[in-house]
């Protein structure tokens, strides 16, 4: 298993952050006004466990900005989940909304713990007490979660319930929930499927052929297993795959369909046909075209950033590359396509979620995928024509246009 420190996650998302807000000419007020989070609150979550024992998680949900709309962002459970990480992980949402212009600020939510040691009654009765502690923060039209790393529609049903104890039956105060609760269909693959769109347009633009272009994907949950699904599914050649406890790769190309089943089957990947075992730092080091880092932050460091040698990175999983990893590939020529935009398609069909619970509406699929295709090329465009026209890296440009339209609207409602 990598490991991975936290303690500078946001001072790193800052350092985009303060590029960006130089190139718009922003005065040092007005910077610090959008750097910091608006609202923090941590709060003890008290678990009765299986074996009788009380437990006391720590829970956080960080409102980082909401000149733009409610605000809004995932809810994660893991181990290394912090205050710091909290904060940085709500900043990228505001820059994210702003950019694919949904009507949201940032906010991002967590809990420290291992989910995957938790019963399935421990993690009900944990997102309960975790709910109903920031229930106060929330509301469908102040503050909208959804699921993140460690958690899925089933906590987005928990919270639902736990917040509609209180305020009535209330679907809109969440996203990413079932679909038989409210939510909308797509909304499972559409990070992944958003990543597709984004790395098809690149391709077109790099002259990259995609028939037999060779991905490799760090990650099988809900982005992971979806990107490298559809990218399968249209042709790519996916010569890796890998989850917690380390990958599968093969030269000529892994059959997704066979290794999902063999995953549900089995738990894991170990085992699996006639790959071989890759670990998760080599992968992130095979000869590729498309390298897809869709697990957790900061796995591409200036440790590992020269030995990476895919054609283009994208990065499906928030954060995952710092800023000396990010300068180190930018110098080598290597394009990254930012965690902003590559994967705004889940907070994108996220809003079209909280639409239809709004309209207390259900949208067929072929909308869904067509809006979200519509919303990520649209951003692409703007991103990769700013890039060009300014001779910048795409993720600069990115952060320029998330970050000058937060300030635009902070000045038009009279925050400046
Ligand atoms: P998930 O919990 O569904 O899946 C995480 C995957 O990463 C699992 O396969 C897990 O085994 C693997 N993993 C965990 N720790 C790892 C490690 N140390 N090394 C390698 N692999 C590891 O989470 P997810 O929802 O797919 O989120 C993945 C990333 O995408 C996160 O950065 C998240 O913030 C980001 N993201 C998710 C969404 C969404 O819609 N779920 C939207 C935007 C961004």
């Amino acid at each position: 298993m990598l490991t991975k420190t936290t303690e500078n996650t946001f001072d790193e998302i800052s350092v985009f952050f303060n590029r960006a807000a130089e190139r718009l000419g922003l005065d040092e007020g007005v910077r610090e006004l959008l750097r910091r989070p608006w609202r923090e609150l941590k709060v003890a979550v008290p678990v009765r466990m299986d074996d009788g024992r009380i437990e006391v998680f720590e829970g956080y949900r960080i409102q980082h900005n909401g000149v733009r709309g409610p605000y809004k962002g995932g809810v994660r459970y893991h181990p290394s989940a912090d205050q710091e990480e909290v904060k940085a992980l709500a900043s990228l949402m505001t820059w994210k909304n702003a950019l694919v212009d949904v009507p949201f600020g940032g906010a991002k939510g967590g809990v420290k713990c291992d989910p995957t040691a938790l019963s399935e009654g421990e993690l009900n009765r944990l997102t309960r007490r975790y709910t109903i502690n920031i229930e106060h923060f929330l509301g469908v039209n102040r503050d909208i979660p959804a699921p993140d790393l460690g958690t899925n529609a089933q906590v987005m049903a928990w919270m639902m319930d736990a917040y509609s104890q209180i305020h009535g039956l209330t679907p809109a105060i969440v996203t990413g929930k079932p679909v038989e609760l409210g939510g909308s269909v797509g909304r499972d693959s559409a990070t992944g499927r958003g990543a597709t769109y984004v790395i098809r347009a690149i391709a077109r633009d790099l002259g990259i052929s995609l028939l037999g272009a060779r991905v490799a994907v760090q990650g099988f949950g809900q982005v992971g297993s979806w990107t490298a699904r559809l990218l399968w599914e249209e042709g790519y050649n996916v010569i890796a795959v890998s989850d917690v406890h380390g990958g599968v790769y093969r030269a000529g190309g892994l059959d997704i369909g066979e290794l999902t089943r063999h995953v549900e089957e089995t738990g894991g990947m170990a085992g699996f046909g006639a790959a071989e075992p890759v670990s998760n730092a080599e992968l992130l080091e095979l000869e590729c075209d498309f390298l897809i880092p869709a697990a957790i932050d900061r796995v591409i460091t200036e440790a590992n950033a020269p030995r990476v040698q895919a054609r283009v990175v994208v990065e499906a999983a928030n954060h995952p590359l710092t800023p000396d990893a990010d300068a180190i590939l930018h110098q080598r020529g290597v394009p990254i396509l930012p965690d902003i935009l590559t994967n705004a398609g889940g907070v994108i069909v996220s809003y079209f979620e909280w639409v239809q619970n709004l309209y207390q509406h259900h949208w067929v699929k072929e909308r869904v995928d067509q809006e979200l295709l519509g919303t990520m090329t649209a951003a692409y465009e703007n991103v990769s024509g700013l890039a060009s026209s300014e001779d910048i890296s795409l993720r600069e440009a990115a952060f320029t246009i998330g970050v000058e339209r937060v300030a635009r609207v902070a000045r038009i409602r009279g925050f400046l």
